[in-house]
């Protein structure tokens, strides 16, 4: 398709770095995303504003909350300024600051926890197993905007949250996928499903790395990566209103 296009398609606010793992996959995504619909070489208008991942990770481990809210809060604001027509935060953990980001930015900022539940919802299900940060697994921001859609979430016990917290930050987020921590994660989503979880959340944008759904065949998983991306499209697509 010709470059016309370009001016149907509204622009993707990208706020990544958390980590730049999960951030390639957003921006590969909404490329492909936008090419299967036009086709030739069609790709998404995007804008990336990428943060340091150690000051992200430094908010976490010291739980300050409020530092964070202002710090990706400026970062929205510096996409918005760029021409952003709406902003996709590419980290799960980090919308526990989602209200502060939404107060700074004038163009709609897109939870990551929404078109999930769409999906759930749209399977059919009511009660799902969530897998990812221990802020996630363990926050209200988290569960309370699953439970403001009527689905329930179930979390792993204490000592299998810490082990798939650890597995995020000392490998997924550096790249790493190994055989064994594919295994744990196994394990984890085989014990939430005997807990009554009809599926499972992967519920940090890096998870889509190590486990996929024919690794769990009797479980569906709902990639919180592939469903934000798909509702980046949709949007740029100009198929949602905004
Ligand atoms: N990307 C992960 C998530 O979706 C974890 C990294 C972070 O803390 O932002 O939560």
């Amino acid at each position: 398709m010709d470059a016309a296009h370009d001016d149907t398609l509204a622009t993707v606010g990208i706020l990544g770095g958390m980590s730049s793992e999960s951030t390639v996959q957003y921006y590969r995504g909404i490329d492909a995303g936008i090419n299967e619909e036009w086709g030739g070489h069609a790709a998404g208008q995007v804008l990336i504003r990428s943060v340091n991942f150690a000051d992200i990770e430094g908010f976490i481990a010291d739980e300050r909350w409020d530092a964070a809210g202002d710090y990706l809060a400026a970062a929205a604001g510096d996409l918005e300024a760029g021409g952003a027509d709406f902003v996709v935060m590419a980290t799960n953990t980090m919308h526990r600051v989602a209200p502060a980001i939404e107060n700074a930015l004038s163009v709609p900022f897109v939870h990551i926890v929404d078109p999930t539940a769409e999906a759930i919802a749209d399977a059919g299900l009511d009660t799902v197993g969530v897998l990812g940060t221990r802020p996630v697994m363990e926050g209200e921001f988290y569960a309370g905007r699953f439970a403001d859609h009527g689905i329930d979430v179930v979390v792993p016990g204490a000592d299998r949250r810490q082990q798939v917290h650890d597995i995020i930050f000392d490998e997924l987020t550096r790249g790493v996928v190994t055989d064994e921590s594919r295994d744990a994660y196994v394990a984890a989503i085989d014990e939430l499903a005997e807990a009554g979880a009809e599926g499972i959340v992967l519920g940090c944008t890096e998870i889509e790395m190590l486990v996929a759904q024919e690794d769990v065949p009797d479980t569906p998983l709902f990639d919180t990566t592939e469903l934000h991306v798909a509702d980046a499209v949709d949007r740029s697509l100009g198929a949602v209103a905004s």
